[in-house]
């Protein structure tokens, strides 16, 4: 991508915006059909950025009976998989084109650094419709090893309509996961983005369309998650539900597939993920690096956040006073200023959830070592400063619970099998760092540490080839990213033949 973050830069376009608000609909924007809007709140300062469509179950109808009549007529899932590549391939190279302007809007939208969306977040999501594009025309199918006088094709086939429903820490990111390798396989979707977090996904699809993806294939309806999201969760003619947020309405999305057709339901959900440094770990700088990036990057607005540290005593007060020097060079304020590491909490009523678990932590006997409250209050954003608990044991709520902000809880451990048994004591089981210079601990630990990605000596969630996803209450069944998310938009179909 090619652009200058500076900030009369970012001043300059965010004044140029056009903000996408109403649902897109069988290639076309169209208003909630009740009318009804919700606002969308920068979380930065307090003040409304737009009104944005408040879809229910009637406009998810339409968009679910125009997904139905775009997979039903071949459009998209009839032809060939090339084809498919070429225009996905368009609608990656669009969204180059306009990775300046998603980038603001999720700033914008979800409180996010700029640098961070336009750094990461957007390259990520163009990455990724790319991989999932590149792949649509080199999956092989497979002949079974029947007798002669039978040929059995084993195939895959898209699943139909598929319903998308995504958080509002990563909106482009989390959507890229899900529609590029379900639309890659060849089914139409219908997106739910978060209510705090639409205008990218609606530029998204706009995007789409221009590209050649055929009208009705890629629909996005803005709205809340007990209406909208629910209306989807429940719709009889969609087929699957590949849901990304918390547990809790994890849950609901599986009982709604209970209630209504027995959808196919994938679930990314939460973390409390463990970060196991051991006495041994090498040069404890990097490890304070790896560690407040794990904790600290999105604000701990992440699924995969380090938010457990688990020290080695001996080494515990050398690696926080690190820690503590690293976090004194992150920045915190406005989140389209290019110096800022640190955004605000995404609204108020999450700025009180994190606020109440700080309470929660000093009354449990936790020690706060930095931070411990709100912060740059005469902004009116929602800003939470970066804390960080000592002396915490593993069953306080600080460290059972995913707090999602910037609060970090640390637990001294005595030994290597403590640290694990520590890490793995969790409902849990997203990510999990390990630090340690000993190549067979880390071989071994890595195997015992129950995630679904272990990083080591790092803090990584690997890359679009490799597949994320949890266990335990992390997830059910699902993996995005990789290959292996392709594969669960499509259906397993046997053809057994009979030749003789
Ligand atoms: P959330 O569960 O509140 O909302 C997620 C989505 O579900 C939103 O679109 C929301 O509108 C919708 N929704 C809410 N109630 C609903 C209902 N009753 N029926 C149907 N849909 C409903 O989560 P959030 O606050 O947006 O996101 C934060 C959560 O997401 C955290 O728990 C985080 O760990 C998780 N997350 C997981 C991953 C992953 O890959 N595992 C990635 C990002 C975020």
């Amino acid at each position: 991508m090619e652009f200058a973050l500076d900030r009369a830069a970012v001043r300059g376009a965010v004044e140029k915006l056009q903000y996408r608000t109403q649902a897109f609909i069988d290639g076309a924007f169209c208003p909630a059909l009740s009318g009804e809007t919700l606002p969308s709140v920068n979380p930065a300062n307090g003040k409304l950025i737009a009104d944005i469509a408040a879809c229910d179950a009637a406009d998810v109808d339409r968009a679910v009976m125009a997904a139905r009549v775009s997979f039903e007529s071949g459009v998209w899932a009839g032809v060939k998989p090339s084809q498919r590549k070429s225009v996905l391939l368009a609608f990656a190279d669009l969204l180059e084109q306009h990775a300046l302007e998603l980038a603001l809007l999720d700033c914008l939208e979800a409180g996010k650094p700029i640098t961070e969306t336009a750094t990461l977040d957007i390259p990520d999501t163009i990455d990724c419709i790319r991989w999932h594009a590149e792949l649509a025309d080199k999956l092989y199918e497979r002949v079974a090893p029947t007798g002669p006088e039978n040929v059995a094709l084993i195939v895959r086939e898209p699943i139909g309509v598929v319903g998308l429903i995504t958080p509002w820490n990563f909106p482009a990111q989390m959507a890229a996961w899900k529609i590029g390798p379900a639309l890659a396989a060849g089914n139409s979707v219908v997106l739910k983005p978060a209510e705090l977090t639409s205008m990218s996904a609606l530029r998204m699809a706009e995007l789409a369309f221009e590209a050649g993806v055929p009208a009705g294939v890629f629909n996005v309806v803005p709205g809340y998650g007990p209406t909208a999201g629910r209306a989807l969760g429940l719709h009889m003619d969609v087929d699957m539900v590949a849901f990304t947020g918390s547990a809790e309405v994890g849950r609901e999305v599986l009982r709604y597939a209970a209630d209504s057709n027995l959808k196919r339901v994938i679930l990314e959900l939460g973390g409390k993920s463990p970060q196991v440094v051991l006495a041994d770990a090498p040069d404890l700088d990097v490890v304070a690096e790896n560690a407040v990036s794990a904790a600290f990057w999105n604000m701990g607005e992440n699924c995969s956040c380090g938010s457990r540290l688990i020290v080695h005593r001996s080494i515990k007060d050398a690696l926080l006073e690190r820690i503590k020097a690293v976090v004194s060079t992150w920045t915190m304020g406005d989140p389209l200023d290019p110096e800022t590491k640190l955004g605000p909490m995404v609204e108020p009523d999450h700025l009180a959830k994190v606020l109440g678990y700080i309470e929660a932590g000093r009354a449990q006997g936790a020690r706060v070592v930095l931070g411990g409250g709100r912060t740059l209050e005469e902004t009116g954003g929602n800003f939470v400063a970066v804390t960080i608990f000592d002396e915490a044991t593993n069953d306080m709520s600080i460290a059972a619970e995913e707090i999602f902000g910037p609060v970090l809880t640390v637990i001294p451990v005595d030994s290597d099998e403590e640290a694990v048994a520590v890490a793995n004591d969790t409902r849990y089981g997203l990510a999990a760092s390990l630090y340690t210079n000993d190549v067979g601990k880390a071989h071994r630990f890595a195997r015992q540490l129950r995630a679904g990605t272990v990083s080591v000596n790092c803090f990584a969630e690997g890359d679009i080839t490799t597949p994320f996803g949890g266990f335990k209450e992390s997830g059910f069944f699902g993996r995005d990213k990789s290959m292996w998310a392709q594969q669960q938009y499509t259906e397993l179909k046997t053809i057994w033949i009979q030749v003789d």
